[in-house]
């Protein structure tokens, strides 16, 4: 799928970080949460101290690791980088934890994910830079504390509701990431432009910007698909690609006007035709369209809500007027909008 958030290949982590920001001043938009940090960071670093534990959280894709990466370059430190299905045991994260470095950054991505044994370490290293570890087995076995150096987690996840709350209890910043606006995408998508010496006229940017479901990595996706089709049907273009151009080009990957995808059609599609528009469960969401839950509320469902096409309500998902007059369908009488 065209605008998956998640990376959908080594190929394009690798070309994700070619154009990932690296200091905060050219972290576009979000600018509640960058001024925000950016504070916290110049006065730990002021007092000599490690910076609070920074929870992030937000849909995949609006740059939650750019951010922790942001934060370790601002800091001066090493970033060590996990993930929660990754640590599968209590020893790989104290392996981790003891060869950080004073004031280092641990980001752990999808931290929604530890296990219960891992998150039960992560307390005193959090609260008290300290870690329990069992030695040896059976009876015999004792447990010893371990000093940590202060240190910062940065925590990443998509729904901050899914952390058990002795675990969020522990971030001292929480930090929400939101849906860009098209013109702080229009700008990422520039930048990433020049980064690719790529001739990208102001229209041009501003289309894929619109249609890049308020998510920086789908911008810069669309922006190398883009690329690859004016290579080939627009090689000659004066002043850069232009919003014309862009426009054939999406048009062409079936990202619509408002850049909604054929996955999230099929979504609203399955909401209105199968289930009379709703109310509709997810469960029930997710085995009409053969789609997994998570995929659902995590990755289709916060646009589509955000941008009033869908509703979430205690009886399920609603199809919204906004949404039958998108795809040029009849709204039902009394709909709720
Ligand atoms: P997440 O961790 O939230 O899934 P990432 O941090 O991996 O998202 O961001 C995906 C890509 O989007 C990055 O490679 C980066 O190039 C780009 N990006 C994200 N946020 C910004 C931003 N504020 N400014 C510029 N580029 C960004």
């Amino acid at each position: 799928r065209l605008i998956t958030p998640n990376s959908a290949s080594h190929q394009e982590e690798a070309q994700e970080r070619a154009l990932r920001p690296k200091r905060l001043a050219d972290y576009t938009g979000q600018h509640k949460v960058r001024d925000q940090l950016g504070l916290f960071i110049e006065a730990a670093k002021k007092r000599g101290d490690a910076l609070d534990h920074v929870l992030l959280f937000g849909p995949p894709g609006l740059g939650k690791t750019t951010l922790a990466h942001i934060i370790a370059h601002e800091l001066g430190v090493n970033l060590r980088q996990t993930s929660g299905p990754v640590l599968e045991r209590p020893g790989d994260l104290a392996a981790l934890l003891t060869n950080l470095e004073p004031h280092d950054v641990l980001f752990i991505d999808e931290i929604h994910r530890l296990s219960p044994v891992v998150e039960e370490i992560l307390y005193p290293a959090l609260e008290d830079y300290q870690i329990d570890i069992m030695i040896g087995e059976g009876p015999a076995a004792r447990s010893v504390k371990l000093d940590l150096p202060p240190f910062t987690l940065v925590g990443a996840t998509t729904r901050a509701g899914m952390l058990t709350n002795p675990l969020r209890d522990r971030f001292g910043i929480v930090s929400r990431l939101e849906f860009y606006a098209a013109e702080d995408l229009q700008q990422i998508v520039a930048r990433s432009a020049r980064l690719l010496d790529l001739a990208l006229a102001d229209d041009g940017a501003l289309e894929i910007a619109k249609r890049s479901r308020g998510t920086p990595r789908i911008a810069n996706r669309l922006l190398r698909r883009v690329r690859d089709y004016a290579e080939i049907r627009a090689p000659e273009q004066k002043d850069g690609i232009n919003a014309h151009t862009a426009d054939a080009a999406l048009a062409m990957l079936d990202v619509d006007p408002v850049g909604l995808d054929l996955m999230d059609r099929k979504l609203l599609l399955a909401v209105i035709e199968k289930f009379g528009g709703g109310p509709v469960g997810v469960d029930n969401l997710a085995a009409a369209i053969g789609e997994a839950r998570d995929t659902i509320e995590d990755v289709l469902e916060p646009f589509l809500i955000q941008q009033g096409y869908l509703q979430r309500t205690p009886r399920g998902r609603i199809a919204t007027n906004r949404v039958y007059h998108h795809l040029g369908l009849q709204a039902p009488e009394n709909d709720s909008d």
